[in-house]
């Protein structure tokens, strides 16, 4: 059988809505480890909100204020690219709970 190459595959979902982003909370894909900000050690660089690939990094005025649930996938990039000796965000383990919506 011959195969299919791009040129003849059907087009998938295209998604109309713009700004759609928002209302698809991105954090109900994380699964068993989440980050936690520790501001003690926070030098606000500005590095995890640089390398979050979701924007779940919260910011006030030009502090790094901790993680947004709804949009962190746990990915663990923060913690991974975090240049301060002790690290400002780890990630640690979460217990999921399907029945309840996360925090
Ligand atoms: S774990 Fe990933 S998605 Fe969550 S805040 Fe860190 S970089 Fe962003
Ligand atoms: S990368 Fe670490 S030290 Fe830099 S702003 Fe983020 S939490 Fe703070």
């Amino acid at each position: 059988m011959k195969k299919e190459t791009w040129r003849e595959l059907t087009i998938g979902t295209i998604n109309l809505n713009a700004g759609n982003s928002v209302v698809n909370l991105t954090g109900t894909w994380r699964s068993g480890r989440k980050p936690e900000f520790r501001p003690e050690h926070c030098i606000h660089c500005f590095f995890c909100w640089l390398y979050c690939p979701h924007f779940a990094i919260k910011v006030e005025g030009e502090k790094i204020a901790g993680i947004n649930y709804d949009y962190c996938t746990g990915c663990g990039l923060c913690a991974e690219e975090c240049p301060t000796k002790e690290k400002a965000i780890v990630m640690v383990p979460e217990e999921i709970k399907l029945a309840e919506r996360r925090k």
